[in-house]
């Protein structure tokens, strides 16, 4: 029974406290050629078998029962590191035939270290991409080195570069502040993003890397973070628009079309307007990064299980989202998968 046959079930991804999962996230990968401290141990991980991976064809099978079952309108390639997936532009392309209940092709985007970006914007545009996300954290090449645990900055830089040249806009950057790391470096990252026309979004660390690097007492808030940035800038809160966006945003200097966003993960959850549901690159099922549980889907595509039988699987694994992931709280449990396992 193919999704054509059943028509679009837009809102099914719904939970028990009426949110509705409109955003996919998708971990092409667990692997990663850098190893950010907050994110990673220097030694790697046990990557995945090729056997427990999604293939292509799986991954484009799922988002397609994502868009056309199950009201999915965006859908986020991320991981581990997603260039380093070979079909990534042919996972691109066949995504960007589908179409949404409203009709349209789902948004795609990527969120990437920036290695190699380079050399595949242009293809990853010309395939069907609409935006990216870079993840950089300093402009400083010994810090940067320090974090990544490898001397690759002048690679992201031109894989910025190389977006905003493909029209992959609005190119946004990502940045985690680590105490006495590079906390003193954030207004000149933010001088670099506004000459570059590139948004800047810092993100608090959560506790989803090695436990050992989270230290809730040495955190980098939202609040130190608008403080290190207001050393040399006036920042004033820009209007909401998008109240499914976890970034508030302010402005720069009383120009509006200069802002900088701040993610308040830990201090302000967001979770009351999550709309996210994730994959992981072995086909589980996450409703929320924290979620103590995951549904497989990997099994039963293998075993035949039907379009109608897998998008059931992943309607009942987001009923049972969890209201809010309680991070700052006593009760918080560490999650069984680190972030480059579950797709950032
Ligand atoms: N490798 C890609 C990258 O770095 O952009 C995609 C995957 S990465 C897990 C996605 C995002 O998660 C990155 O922007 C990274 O900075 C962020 N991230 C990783 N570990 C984090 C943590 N412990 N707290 C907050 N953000 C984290
Ligand atoms: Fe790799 Fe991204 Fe994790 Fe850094 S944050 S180690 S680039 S997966």
């Amino acid at each position: 029974m193919s999704a054509q046959q059943h028509g679009p079930l837009t809102g099914a991804l719904t939970d028990r406290f009426g949110r509705v999962a409109r955003d996919l996230r998708v971990s092409l990968t667990d692997r990663c050629n850098l190893r950010c401290s907050y994110c990673m141990p220097p030694e790697g991980l046990d990557w995945l078998p090729a056997d427990r991976t999604l293939t292509d064809g799986e991954v484009v099978r799922l988002c397609r029962i994502g868009v056309e079952l199950l009201g999915i309108r965006k859908i986020r390639f991320t991981g581990g590191e997603p260039l380093l997936r070979r079909g990534l532009e042919t996972i691109i392309a066949a995504a960007a035939t589908l179409r949404t209940d409203r009709g349209r092709a789902p948004e795609l985007a990527l969120t990437t270290n920036g290695l190699g970006l380079d050399r595949r914007a242009q293809d990853l545009a010309a395939a069907g991409l609409d935006r990216v996300n870079v993840s950089l954290d300093t402009l400083d090449p010994a810090h940067y080195a320090q974090i990544a645990h490898r001397d690759r900055l002048p690679d992201v830089l031109a894989g910025i570069a190389a977006a905003r040249r493909a029209g992959l806009a609005p190119v946004k950057v990502n940045a985690v502040v680590l105490k006495g790391v590079n906390d003193a470096d954030a207004p000149a990252l933010l001088d670099f993003c506004l000459a570059e026309g590139v948004q800047l979004r810092f993100i608090e660390q959560m506790p989803i890397g090695p436990i050992e690097t989270w230290d809730r007492g040495r955190l980098i808030t939202r609040e130190d973070v608008l403080a290190l940035l207001g050393t040399t800038h006036r920042l004033e809160p820009a209007p909401v628009t998008d109240p499914h966006a976890p970034a508030r945003l302010w402005q720069v200097d009383g120009d509006p079309a200069r802002t900088v966003g701040v993610i308040a993960s830990v201090s302000e959850p967001f979770c009351g307007a999550c709309d996210r549901t994730r994959l992981t690159a072995d086909g589980q099922i996450r409703s929320c990064l924290f979620a103590v549980g995951e549904t497989d889907l990997r099994a039963p595509l293998r075993r035949g299980a039907d379009d109608a039988e897998i998008a059931r699987l992943w309607a009942d694994a987001m009923r049972a989202k969890p209201a809010a992931h309680g991070l700052d709280g006593e009760e918080f449990a560490v999650p069984s998968r680190t972030m480059s396992r579950i797709g950032g």
